[in-house]
This record gives C-alpha cells, sequence and structure tokens, in this order.
C-alpha cells in the first residue's frame, strides 16, 4: 500500500546572478516518480546537492512543486491549501542533522512542545512524554537542558519529539550526519525499533550508504536533481 507516491515531480528555483538579478531557473528535483509503501524504510542516498532535501520538503509541503504531484497517505497535496494541510502535517514527524532542539526548554519541555502547540490536556502531556522519556531511554534527563547532552542523546530527544503526536511517517534529514560511528549505529537501532513497534513508515535522507545498508529496506539514489535507481537496497547494492 503506497503512503507516499510523487509522480514526475520537478521544482525548479530561480538563480541569481551575483548582481542579484534573476538569471533562469535551475531543477533542484527533475522529473522524479516514487513510491514509498507503509511500513518501509525508505533510504534517498545522494551527494550533497542532489536534491535531497528538496525532494522531502514537498513531502511535508514545505515546498510545492513547480510540476507534478506528490500524494501522501491517500490525499493528493499538491496544491492543498494550508489549513488542510494541517491534519496531514500531523501525520508527519520530522528529524533534523542539527536536531533543532530549543535549547531554553528541557527534555520533557521539548518532548511535550508538540503536545501544548495541539492543546492536549496537561496530565496527558505528562503521561505521553513519560511513555516517550522511557522508549528512547532518557528517563533520567527528563530535567536536563539540550546543552547538558551528548549528539545521540539530542537525537533521541528529537525522535521522541517527533513521536509525540503520533505521526504515521518519520523523515529524517541527515539524522546521523552529526553523529560519530558508534552513536550512528544506536540512533539507527532506535529508528529501526520505532518502524517495527509502532509500523512507522520511515523516510531517511543520507548521503551515507551504510546508513542505507543498515537500515533501509528500499532506496532511491539521487543525483543531479534525479532519481537514477530505486529499489530493493539488496538488488540495488548487489554486486553485478
Ligand atoms: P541535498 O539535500 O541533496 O543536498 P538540496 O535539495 O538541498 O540537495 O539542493 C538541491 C539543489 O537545489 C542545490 O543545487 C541547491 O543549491 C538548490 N536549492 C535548494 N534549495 C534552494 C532554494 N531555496 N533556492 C534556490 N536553490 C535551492
Ligand atoms: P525558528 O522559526 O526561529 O527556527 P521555531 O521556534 O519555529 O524557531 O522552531 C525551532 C526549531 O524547532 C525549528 O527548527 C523547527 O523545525 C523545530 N520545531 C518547531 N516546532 C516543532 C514541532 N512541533 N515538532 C518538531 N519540531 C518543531
Amino acid at each position: 500500500e503506497a503512503i507516499i507516491t510523487l509522480d514526475h515531480v520537478v521544482k525548479e528555483f530561480h538563480k541569481r546572478g551575483g548582481s542579484g538579478r534573476q538569471s533562469g531557473t535551475s531543477r533542484a528535483v527533475d522529473d522524479v516518480s516514487l513510491r514509498v509503501d507503509r511500513g518501509d524504510i525508505f533510504g534517498i542516498i545522494g551527494y550533497s546537492g542532489a536534491g535531497k532535501s528538496t525532494l522531502v520538503r514537498m513531502i511535508n509541503a514545505l515546498e510545492r512543486p513547480t510540476s507534478g504531484t506528490v500524494s501522501v497517505l491517500g490525499t493528493d497535496i499538491t496544491a492543498l491549501g494550508e489549513s488542510k494541510l494541517r491534519p496531514i502535517r500531523q501525520k508527519i514527524g520530522m528529524i533534523f542533522q542539527q536536531f533543532n532542539l530549543f535549547s531554553t526548554k528541557t527534555v520533557s519541555q521539548n518532548i511535550a512542545y508538540p503536545l501544548q502547540l495541539d492543546h492536549w490536556r496537561k496530565d496527558y502531556q505528562e503521561r505521553r512524554v513519560a511513555e516517550l522519556l522511557d522508549f528512547v531511554g532518557l528517563r533520567d534527563h527528563a530535567d536536563n537542558y539540550p546543552s547538558q547532552l551528548s549528539g545521540g542523546q539530542k537525537q533521541r530527544v528529537g525522535i521522541a519529539r517527533a513521536l509525540a503526536t503520533n505521526p504515521q511517517i518519520l523523515l529524517a534529514d541527515e539524522a546521523t550526519s552529526a553523529l560519530d560511528p558508534e552513536t550512528t549505529d544506536e540512533v539507527l537501532a532506535l529508528l529501526k525499533r520505532v518502524n517495527e513497534q509502532f509500523g512507522i513508515t520511515i523516510v531517511l535522507i543520507t548521503h551515507q550508504m551504510s546508513v542505507v545498508q543498515n537500515i533501509a529496506n528500499r532506496v532511491a539514489v539521487m543525483s543531479q536533481g534525479r532519481v537514477v535507481e530505486q529499489g530493493d537496497v539488496y538488488d540495488v547494492f548487489a554486486a553485478p
């Protein structure tokens, strides 16, 4: 069952000359069609500038395609207005390379933030945060600030915050790129548990082949805005 479908998606940006004058357009994403099935850990791999972030930003409608269509959870979101996007965005969690935690909030407050935005009752928020702290193994750090945490711990907070509202899809943008190899393995193991225990579909952008080989079941290889290969990880990376 398809949970995300991109059909001939193109995204062009206006190029700017040195003087600030417009000098044509460049294609960040060039005629990409792909399909992510429910339950996948779908890797999108490619060098810096290949168009991976732009692609993922179109999945939660932070960017709109120049042409083509994007469907998420059975809805064509290509031209959907902000109010109709809200319930879909609530089903999508996101984690980042630089974690994007609020430095003036504690671990618990960071995790509770999306619940607060959705006006959940205080007692539910507390219960949900406690559950998530246990899941990511940070109960003892509930009252710490991000600056008091290691990189791996920060990303575990990021994951807990992304899960707070029970999303069906988790988008991970270079989520392990700021971490050392050992911590990367820990975070990938946690993402695998997110996928297996909660059935959450994960779309994972990375420039690291090892990350895709470690946890993804399907992969799209991007180069210069195009998907040049797509399929089961085993087939795509199998020796010829
Ligand atoms: P990746 O995530 O694979 O590193 P990006 O999607 O960030 O690639 O970028 C793809 C291309 O699109 C790059 O050439 C980048 O400079 C360009 N690009 C991305 N975002 C913008 C933007 N907001 N305005 C202009 N160009 C952009
Ligand atoms: P700014 O707009 O100055 O970047 P924000 O307060 O909007 O600061 O957000 C700080 C960071 O936290 C941002 O990078 C944003 O992506 C992230 N963020 C904000 N709200 C949420 C949320 N509900 N769930 C997950 N991340 C969030």
